[in-house]
């Protein structure tokens, strides 16, 4: 074969293995982001539990301080209600007696109330406490992981470059130039077998006489449709009719 369409199909090879890198690559932040997202979501999500559980303890609180208050009313209207003589004022206190008997209950029931609301966002900030730092540790194995995974991948991409840039010191500079155009509107894909007559990048069918002479291979062809560069190998024939 023909040492320049040798040297365009090691390229090809070649950037074949970036983009297999720089793939893996791509995923490895995006499942990072990903991860990163949901905890920055989770801490936003604990944090307003804690504001509410804040709240509601100083709710407590002042309900706590205020059921005090009705407690020493409470005696004081009994104290009171002792010392009274006169029916009508005794019946005006026995009455104001219940209105504080009822406003101490009340009270009391909605204190009850804060107090389970209380022991209830607790548990739940508790538990997504537990969960955060479960995932807070994963989103770390991650980071240092992929960091480490990230590296290897960077000396990859350097070291096959590196050898691209060898491989293209032999090429013509026109010919790489071309073949850099091609790999850019061609997604990638600049040099592709030919097989059964045709060109496996777009489907065309050659015309007879280039297809008879791409299969000696001493000549550069590039397709009239999708201006690929084109060669013919058995294997290549064979891997793809199976
Ligand atoms: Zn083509």
């Amino acid at each position: 074969m023909n040492p320049t369409i040798e040297r365009l199909i090691e390229l090809q090879r070649i950037d074949d293995e970036i983009r297999t890198h720089r793939k893996q690559r791509e995923e490895l932040a995006t499942n990072l982001e990903r991860l990163k997202r949901i905890l920055a979501q989770m801490a936003a999500s604990l944090d307003e539990k804690r504001m509410r559980l804040a709240e509601s303890i100083h709710w407590h609180e002042d309900k706590r301080i205020e059921l005090q208050a009705d407690n020493e009313r409470i005696n004081n209207a009994k104290t009171k209600l002792v010392a009274v003589q006169r029916t009508k004022e005794y019946q005006a206190m026995t009455k104001e007696l219940e209105t504080l008997r009822k406003k101490f209950n009340e009270d009391e029931a909605e204190l009850g109330r804060l107090s389970a609301v209380i022991d209830e966002t607790r548990a739940a900030v508790s538990a997504e406490e537990a969960k955060f730092a479960e995932i807070q540790a994963e989103v770390q194995r991650e980071d240092s992981t992929s960091a480490d995974r990230l590296a290897e991948l960077d000396k990859a991409i350097h070291a096959v470059a590196l050898r691209k840039g060898e491989v293209g010191k032999n090429l013509p500079k026109q010919i790489v130039a071309t073949y850099e155009r091609i790999l850019e509107k061609r997604d990638g894909t600049a040099v592709v077998p030919v097989v059964q007559g045709s060109c496996t990048g777009c489907k065309m069918k050659l015309p007879p006489q280039n297809w008879v002479k791409i299969q000696l291979g001493k000549e550069l062809f590039q397709c009239s449709t999708c201006n690929r560069f084109m060669y013919y190998t058995v294997q290549a024939s064979q891997a793809q009719m199976q």
